[in-house]
């Protein structure tokens, strides 16, 4: 059960190794296909916002040129925006005077009435020339107010240095939600196109609403700033889902690319897999709990048969005593040992007087009795460790007494034979007309040297039965010793 509890937890343990490992590679996975795609959009961008800048600059030295004021206005219109691409998303490129009115407008010639010095992209380049470019938040164009637009502007400066005006190029915002059209990122996924004071300037899915807020004060939009590129876990500011967000900086531009992946789309596969091999797992462990619960069930049940079968082997079951068999063994044992130890080792050997009459008399099952009873006085009477009594077949017994002297055994014997007298079992054929038992005692005394020992087991227990044999020749219900001239009579 140990070991195959030890299995279970391994098997389980492993299991959820091998699920952690699965979701980390999956969430890692994603992390790369998002900052892949990140930098796609990103290049994406850069170049399209790298064109628009340089159309401005050319509208910018144009206009520092002396030679086009020279020309008819018309005419100046037309080689002011010469250089500009007509890009499909382009919307107008303007240029405004220092009050933001437009003097010149790629798209016509007079320039539209427009006052333009409200707009972020105006207001920008009041102060000093930073000789940068600015890029404004979303605002709705006056003309066109559905194309929502964002400004690229540059200063245009008088010979003194002073402000003289700007130059603007404005880019619908339906590009940037074009580009993001068509990726798939899965249900929860978004990309979001964000200036880096947390202005949003398009989002996919997209929302109108949505245009133009504020997260700087979300807790996601804090990693954003984070260096130029990165990936990192949040929670969406807009919906409050969790995202796997990887994000680029736009170089040159306050600009940020972020796709974000839900955290539960990315791990929807991983969750499905891990359900299937969760139960697998538990299945298996299930398995090998219940099939080891059979097992060591079976195991029991047969070491108690084995057990059982044993004791049945060895016990003797009329008289609860050794058996014949346990009986040799144990004498087996017994004579190895004392022979290592050197220690004396005796034996009794124990036989019903005039048990045949007692049968004749009053019946096999009332001799059964006897025998019962006597084994029951025997058993009683060897109390020390180590000894041992057995049925040696018939209404014979013998008792195995280890550290045992010629003296410790007679006096044993002595006490066994007075205690199945006394059981008082009536037996007409014997002495006293009850029941009695002689007893034939041998001692090997195991001393280096002496002569007063066996050759070998097999005399030992002839030995036995001759002294047992030496008692009833002595007349019954008496103890006799093997080596003992006379037998010493009881009573
Ligand atoms: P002795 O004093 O010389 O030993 O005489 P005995 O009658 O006891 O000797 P014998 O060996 O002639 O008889 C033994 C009898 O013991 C024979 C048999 O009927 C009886 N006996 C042996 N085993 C059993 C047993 O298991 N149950 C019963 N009831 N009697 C048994
Ligand atoms: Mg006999
Ligand atoms: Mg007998």
């Amino acid at each position: 059960m140990a070991a195959s509890l030890v299995l279970v937890f391994m098997i389980a343990g492993l299991g959820a190794f091998a699920l952690v490992q699965m979701r980390r590679d999956a969430m890692d996975n994603a992390g790369v296909a998002a900052a892949n795609l990140a930098l796609t959009l990103e290049r994406s961008i850069t170049r399209n916002l790298q064109i628009h800048e340089l159309s401005i600059g050319g509208v910018v030295e144009a206009m520092h040129d002396p030679a086009l004021l020279t020309q008819p206005p018309a005419l100046r219109q037309r080689l002011l925006f010469d250089r500009s691409i007509n890009a499909e998303d382009m919307g107008s490129l303007l240029v405004a005077d220092a009050n933001g009115k437009l003097v010149y407008d790629s798209h016509q010639w007079p320039p539209r009435p427009v006052d333009v010095s409200d707009r972020d992209y105006f207001q920008a380049h009041l102060g000093a020339d930073h000789g940068g470019v600015f890029l404004s938040r979303p605002f709705q164009p006056r003309l066109t107010p559905e194309n929502k637009s964002i400004g690229i502007s540059r200063r245009l400066s008088a010979p003194d240095g002073s402000f003289a005006g700007i130059v603007v190029g404005t880019l619908r915002l339906q590009y940037f939600r074009k580009l993001f059209d068509g990726v798939s990122l899965g249900a929860g996924g978004t990309l979001t196109l964000v200036r880096t004071d947390g202005t949003i300037i398009m989002r996919r899915p997209y929302e109108a609403e949505s245009i133009g807020r504020d997260i700087s004060s979300s807790p996601s939009f804090a990693p954003l700033l984070q260096g130029t590129q990165g990936t990192f876990i949040g929670v969406a500011a807009l919906d409050g889902v969790q995202r796997l967000y990887s994000f680029r900086r736009v170089p040159g531009f306050p600009l940020l690319v972020v796709v974000g992946r839900a955290t539960h789309d990315v791990l929807a596969p991983w969750y499905k897999r891990a359900w299937i091999f969760g139960a697998l797992i538990c299945a298996l462990d299930a398995a090998i709990i219940a099939l080891s619960l059979l097992l060591s069930r079976q195991w029991r049940r047969r070491v108690e048969m084995e057990e059982h079968l044993r004791w049945m082997v060895n016990t003797d079951a009329l008289t609860g005593l050794g058996s014949r068999r346990a009986l040799d063994d144990a004498a087996d044992m017994e004579w190895r040992r004392a022979r290592r130890h050197s220690q004396p080792l005796s034996l009794l050997m124990l036989d019903v007087d005039h048990f045949k009459e007692f049968n004749d008399r009053y019946g096999h099952q009332a001799g059964d009795d006897a025998l019962a009873a006597v084994g029951a006085c025997i058993q009683g009477h060897i109390r020390r460790p180590g000894d041992y009594a057995g049925r040696y077949g018939g209404e014979e017994f013998a008792i195995l007494l280890p550290h045992t002297g010629a003296a410790g055994a007679a006096a044993r014997a002595q006490t066994i034979r007075a205690a199945v007298e006394a059981l008082q079992i009536p037996n007409p054929a014997g002495a006293n007309g009850v029941l009695t038992v002689s007893v034939g005692a041998v001692t090997d005394a195991n001393i280096p040297g002496s002569e007063q020992g066996f050759a070998e087991l097999r005399a030992f227990l002839r030995a036995g039965d001759e002294a047992l044999y030496l008692a009833k020749r002595s007349g019954r219900n008496c103890v006799a010793t093997f080596g003992t001239a006379t037998a010493a009579m009881a009573s």
